[in-house]
């Protein structure tokens, strides 16, 4: 019986015919993993990629510090919000336009290229002005202009998986991104709101779902253990767990533990220091990208 309004995994490749395997529409390469550049670094090959970096920009000084610190840990990415999607409009919201100045000069001094969030479509010009991918957050998965915008934009897309989002809406969403000609998708799972979310972590990480998205669609898909935990002891086995399960990477909320830094403004529970990340780097590093051979069909 087919219940009107509920998508069944089998619907995925009618609905997202784009991204799917097993569909012709891209050229052949479906039966492989997407591989997305940007700039030297390249999701979905054999090696995992580690994005890391403050939750926020919150000045020059910080970011700074932060980036050199991911630098020396030997991460590939540099990560940062100058837009923040805040749960109080009263708390911090980012320094915007002089946040994303941040990350440039900040990028630009230490190599490592940027990813950070757009909000709205109106924030697409300059974040693509100044970063080298576009962030699309876990509240924004279904804001369908912004993807569309994003798509056009011909920017590398991290695109985060909605916190109440199922796998068919997920890459429902990439598909609007893909349909303006725009392939260069990575999936971010970041921790779904399931029962327990918010009693001994911030939400549930959803490890299974990597084999799935990869069973579905070519395209790479990395995991945040932060947002996914909030708990910064969580961080370092959640990444090494999400390694196990075959992800092409990870991105990583990282503060400064220097004796009087300042404490970062937004998820501090969260962030890890530079040594840890260092010890995170370097299980990635021993690890290639091995999929999960399952089926989920036949669960
Ligand atoms: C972030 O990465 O800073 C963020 C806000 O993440 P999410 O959209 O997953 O909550
Ligand atoms: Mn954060």
């Amino acid at each position: 019986m087919k219940i009107a309004g509920i998508v069944r995994l089998e619907d995925i490749s009618r609905l997202c015919p784009l991204i799917s395997r097993g569909t012709d529409s891209f050229a052949g390469e479906s039966a492989e993993t997407r591989k997305v550049q940007v700039g030297p670094v390249c999701f979905g090959g054999p090696r995992p990629v580690v994005i890391a970096g403050p939750c926020s920009v919150e000045s020059f000084e910080q970011t700074l510090e932060v980036a050199r610190a991911v630098k020396a840990a030997g991460a590939d990415m540099l990560r940062g919000g100058a837009f923040k999607p805040r749960t109080s409009p009263h708390d911090f919201q980012g320094l915007g336009l002089e946040g994303l100045r941040i990350l440039r000069e900040v990028s630009r001094q230490t190599g490592l290229p940027v990813v950070t969030e757009v909000m709205d479509a109106r924030q697409i010009e300059p974040v693509s002005e100044h970063a080298d991918m576009l962030q699309i957050g876990s509240r924004n998965m279904q804001n369908y202009t912004l993807l569309v915008e994003a798509g056009r934009s011909g920017k590398p897309v991290l695109l985060k998986r909605g916190m109440a989002a199922n796998l068919c809406e997920w890459l429902g969403a990439a598909e609007y991104v893909a349909k303006e000609g725009n392939f260069n998708i990575v999936l971010c799972e970041r921790g779904i709101k399931a029962y327990p979310a918010g009693e001994y972590s911030r939400y549930v990480l959803d490890l299974n779902v990597i084999p799935a998205v990869q069973e579905y669609s070519f395209l790479p898909i990395i995991v945040d253990p932060s947002h996914a935990t909030g708990v910064s002891a969580m961080v370092e086995p959640a990444s090494r767990a999400a390694v196990e399960f075959g992800c092409h990477g990870l991105i990583i909320e990282v503060a400064s533990d220097r004796p009087g830094a300042p404490k970062p403004m937004c998820d501090a529970a969260q962030a890890i220091g530079p040594a840890t990340l260092a010890r995170i780097v370097e299980f990635v590093a021993a690890h290639s990208v091995e999929p999960l051979k399952v089926s989920a069909h036949a669960v």
